[in-house]
């Protein structure tokens, strides 16, 4: 007697399923077909779909949205518009049919602290399409030292995905300070470096494009712990960075590059006041990235300083500006709350004074609002005005020193 055949799934014999199909290796009775059938349906539907290209927000669309939220660094949000308006025109169309396929391009901002790279990644968070993660590369060691692998920054995407691995396959990361894993010395080789070139190393590889073990939890891998297998080909990075002490090195550049000929009428032309604007890669280099990374982060942009100008700018205009939110809070009090025009001057003016930064005027506005907000909401006055006399003795009764640091921790 012949042999019974047998599906190959279920190990049914042949007559115990209705319909058996015969493969070259193997049978696949009817039941298992359909539900093999079901299972590609229920993974069509949960596979990211194509968004036409026409439903896309275009860069001025990106831009305009910063705008409302970041005031100047025009050059980095240009950068940071194009970018991503490209990470989403590569993830829907891969370039299989002609062979070009569209290479992406990670960025990098540099500029003081405080002037708005890690506000700009948030907002732009705000309204991508795709999971974004924030991640500090202060907190990333060489694989096998205390602190996290850098593995650990996908960990966080796939959080930011639901666990939807092909979700964060498509993601953005940003990588703030990535000025602090710049290599120690100009000796690759001296001490071990468990936090600079050992870090970049790694970090090399999520940018070039590999499959990445990564420990779901994030943080530390444990031997037994399940990996999941996250490709880094699509994923876009975004760094930003102080680079404290780059402008020396920027100078130093064009200095020596302006000797001999035509130098005196190139050195006129140079900004002295604003040396980021000539940042290059090599300055990267020399501050201590290693060339395949700065390789991998082809679009260097820059953020401007802010000047008086855009410090006032910053306190009332951004749609969630600083004194929009406390006027508000107060208006949920039902007391409608003003300030002189000259409270804000000079709030600009302390903090240039005090050289607080951006972060600064939160931090002076916060001490000159701490009593009315103790104060108001118990006395049942319907209007409230900040006046420079006041402001002026709120800030003059505070200690500077404190207030520098509350802004140098943030
Ligand atoms: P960085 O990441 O460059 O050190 P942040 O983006 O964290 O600086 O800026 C700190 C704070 O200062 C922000 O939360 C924001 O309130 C304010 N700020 C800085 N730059 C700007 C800007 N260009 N426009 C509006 N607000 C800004």
């Amino acid at each position: 007697m012949a042999k019974l055949r047998k599906c190959s799934f279920c190990g049914r014999s042949e007559n115990e399923v209705g319909l058996l199909i015969t493969g070259l290796e193997g049978c696949i009775c009817e039941e298992c077909a359909e539900q093999a059938h079901n299972i590609v349906v229920e993974n069509q539907v949960h596979r990211p779909q194509p968004t036409a290209l026409s439903n896309l927000p275009k860069p001025k669309d990106i831009k305009d949205y910063l705008d409302k939220y970041v005031i100047g660094q025009e050059s980095a949000k240009i950068a940071l518009s194009v970018a991503v308006y490209n990470h989403y025109k590569r993830l829907n169309h891969p370039g299989a049919e002609d062979d070009v396929e569209i290479e992406k391009s990670n960025i990098i901002m540099v500029g003081s602290t405080g002037t708005g790279k890690t506000l700009l990644a948030r907002t732009i968070a705000k309204m991508l399409l795709v999971p974004f993660a924030i991640v500090d590369a202060t907190v990333l060691t060489e694989a096998g030292y205390v602190g996290e692998d850098v593995e650990s920054l996908l960990a966080r995407l796939l959080q930011a995905a639901d666990g939807d691995v092909a979700q964060a396959e498509r993601g953005i990361v940003f990588i703030d300070e990535i000025d602090k894993i710049a290599r120690k010395g100009d000796n690759p080789s001296i001490t071990r470096d468990v936090s600079g070139e050992g870090v970049q190393q790694g970090l090399l590889k999520l940018l070039e494009g590999s499959i990445v073990n990564v420990p779901p939890q994030g943080g530390r891998k444990h031997p037994e712990q399940q990996f999941i297998q996250v490709n880094t080909r699509n994923i876009l990075f975004i760094c930003g960075g102080a680079f404290d002490g780059i402008e020396k090195r920027i100078a130093q550049r064009l200095n020596t590059h302006v000797v001999g000929f035509d130098a005196a009428r190139n050195v006129a032309k140079i900004d002295k006041s604003n040396m980021m604007q000539y940042i290059a890669p090599m300055d990267l280099k020399s501050f201590g990235l290693i060339p395949e990374i700065i390789g991998r982060l082809p679009i260097l942009t820059h953020l401007e300083p802010l000047d008086r100008h855009a410090l006032r700018s910053i306190l009332t205009e951004p749609k969630n500006s600083i004194v929009k939110q406390y006027i508000k809070m107060f208006e949920i009090d039902g007391v409608e709350l003003t300030f002189e025009d000259e409270v804000l001057d000079y709030v600009v003016d302390k903090a240039i004074e005090f050289n607080l930064g951006a972060r600064g005027l939160r931090s002076l506005i916060e001490t000159i609002m701490m009593e009315p907000m103790f104060e108001v909401p118990s006395t049942g006055v319907k209007q409230y005005v900040v006046t420079l006399d006041f402001a002026r003795k709120k800030v003059e009764s505070a200690n500077m020193a404190v207030l520098k640091e509350s802004t140098e921790d943030k």
